[in-house]
């Protein structure tokens, strides 16, 4: 072992590090939006640059501008809101600031990995519960893990990555209910079932609400995201955030983007493309081992009857996310542009029709 190695915390050592795949062909792998930069924010951009924003100082550290905008979207104060380089780190600003050595957090499985990544990195641990079957939140199963492991943190994610599915709204205000611990509720495909759950957290002050503009806003280049929470658990996220965390230029972009109507028709064409997709590919379930998964987000999680199907579909040019383990045979696919999504109904078509052996 070599001395740095030796000098490593070993539950770091035995980390793998993250991997993104090399772009190649269609990138559907990471949920982003299929919509290009509008055309006013590139003027905007160009024109910040050259008058108001000077690069040499600092960021506005509290993003007031940013919080004030946000608060006022949902109806809450800023006091309510925490801006950060996208939800990854307030992930890491929930560990930080709720796990003390050892500490659990219970996480859903299949979900987002950054949750036990983060706790791990954090000197805690991640304990996770099987989804059931088609991959609903087992409700009495959740609360039973929380008595029992008594976790710090409980993560839920609706619509969850990546099987698409939403908690059903009287099983989730349960969870929140009787829970026990901090649960942290990410959102980052709300705008894609157009539910929102803003308002429990006048109600509930251990609820933490994570949204993003990296998905539904089509920002995910300037890691931009928020929590919405009580007074009370904002300020504890807000004592463990590095100063200045979020840069001048994804601050402005976020405020600018808010104020943009041409959102809702973006999101509207996304979930008029992911069903079309469904309806063309739900009459394959049961055939050779295929199944496409119900999606409230902008992705579809799909099973094939072969292994590794994200193979086949990066040798057609399409890049996926896969799987390995129990997985295997899935994979995640990112609803793309229409001509995009005709392309990959055919490859996916394709494949079905091989898996016939
Ligand atoms: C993409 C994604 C996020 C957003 O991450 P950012 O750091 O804001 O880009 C958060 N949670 C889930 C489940 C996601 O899939």
């Amino acid at each position: 072992m070599s001395r740095v190695e030796e000098l490593l915390r070993p539950e770091i050592r035995r980390m793998e590090n993250y991997q993104v795949q090399p772009v190649s062909g269609e990138k559907l792998d990471a949920n982003e939006s299929p919509f290009s930069l509008p055309a006013g924010l590139k003027e905007k951009l160009i024109g910040w640059l050259t008058e108001e924003e000077d690069l040499r100082v600092y960021p506005d550290t509290d993003c007031i501008e940013l919080r004030e905008a946000l608060a006022e979207k949902y109806g809450l104060q800023k006091e309510n809101v925490l801006c950060a380089v996208g939800s990854d780190q307030l992930i890491d600003y929930l560990s930080r600031a709720f796990l003390s050595e050892g500490d659990r957090i219970l996480v859903p499985e299949p979900s987002f990995s950054m949750y036990s990544l983060s706790a791990v990195v954090n000197h805690g641990e991640a304990v996770a519960f099987p989804l059931g079957e088609d991959f609903a939140y087992p409700v009495e199963t959740i609360l039973e893990r929380c008595a029992s492991v008594r976790p710090k943190i409980l993560y839920l994610c609706t619509p969850n990555n990546p099987t698409g599915n939403v908690i059903p709204e009287a099983d989730l205000r349960r969870l929140i209910r009787e829970a026990g611990c901090i649960v942290a509720l990410d959102e980052a495909y709300g705008e894609f079932c157009g539910e929102d759950h803003t308002a429990w957290i006048q109600e509930f002050p251990h609820l933490v609400i994570l949204k993003t503009f990296s998905k539904a806003y089509g920002l995910a280049g300037i890691r931009t995201g928020y929590a919405l929470g009580s007074e009370e658990i904002i300020c504890a996220l807000d004592k463990v955030r590095a100063p200045y965390n979020l840069g001048t230029l994804s601050q402005k972009i976020a405020l600018w983007a808010l104020r943009q109507p041409e959102y809702e028709a973006e999101i509207h064409q996304v979930v008029s493309e992911r069903d079309r997709m469904y309806a063309a590919l739900q009459k394959y379930n049961d055939t050779h081992g295929f199944s496409i998964y119900p999606s409230s987000a902008n992705f579809f999680l799909m099973r094939f009857g072969r292994e590794n199907p994200g193979q086949a579909l990066l040798d057609a040019d399409f890049l996926v996310r896969a799987y390995g383990g129990k997985m295997r045979r899935f994979v995640r696919v990112t609803v793309g542009r229409p001509d995009q999504n005709d392309r990959l109904l055919r490859q996916i078509v394709k494949m079905i029709e091989e898996d016939e052996a």
